[in-house]
């Protein structure tokens, strides 16, 4: 009992809306406090405890949502991070559909977050498992674009229905004509593919107008909660 979820909301670029919310993992220990995820993630993935936190983690985070819709929220997406370990795991489009008929929930309102490292690790594989998500109705999402080891010939052959603008690429965007360059390149590459771009980290009213005028959908970060 001593792992709990926050959740950040995703903000349509008009501001007006709650596109979605992500689904964080926080670890509040009695004698270590606050434990980052930073450290107890990478460890749980070596040990294989990752399969069942994991799980822990998309039920929790569907019944969440599940009782805000019943406590009459507009309905809004429910974005899970999805450790590389889970993706290789062959149930995991069974366990997908039994967590959320568990909720009640169609499966759209589920988007699973992917590294791009995860997904790059065996291409082929990954794309036969983000089909097999697809196929089940389940959004997908590349996180943290753009730091990691990207191929754009596999980018163009993944079910991928949005790209998370990577922090450290919005962090200067109103400074830093590289960063700016890079962002509005992605921006505008997504769109050509078909897909919706989200910036993270967005922190200052500059930030946000910036992305606004190059045609980001959604924007998350302090700025806003
Ligand atoms: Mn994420």
């Amino acid at each position: 009992g001593q792992f709990h979820l926050q959740y950040q909301p995703q903000i349509s670029m008009d501001g007006r809306r709650v596109v979605g919310v992500e689904a964080l993992l926080r670890w509040q220990h009695p004698e270590l406090g606050m434990v980052s995820p930073a450290e107890f993630i990478p460890l749980a993935e070596r040990n294989g405890q990752i399969i069942p936190i994991g799980s822990w983690v998309m039920r929790s985070a569907l019944r969440q949502l599940r009782a805000w819709m019943d406590a009459g929220l507009p309905p809004m997406v429910m974005a899970v991070n999805l450790s590389a370990v889970q993706f290789r795991h062959p149930n995991l489009p069974e366990l997908m559909t039994r967590l959320l008929d568990e909720a009640q929930l169609a499966p759209e309102y589920l988007e699973l977050e992917l590294t791009e490292g995860a997904a790059m690790v065996n291409p082929p594989q990954a794309i036969a498992m983000m089909d097999k998500l697809h196929a089940c109705g389940v959004r997908m999402s590349i996180d943290d674009f753009g730091i990691g080891y990207s191929s754009l010939n596999y980018l163009k052959k993944f079910s991928v229905y949005k790209l998370k603008i990577d922090q450290t690429f919005v962090r200067d965007i109103v400074t830093d004509p590289d960063d700016r360059a890079i962002v509005c390149a992605i921006i505008q590459m997504a769109r050509s593919l078909g897909f919706k771009t989200v910036a993270e980290g967005v922190e200052t009213a500059a930030q946000r107008d910036f992305l606004a005028r190059h045609g980001c959908d959604e924007v998350q970060g302090y700025l806003f909660s």
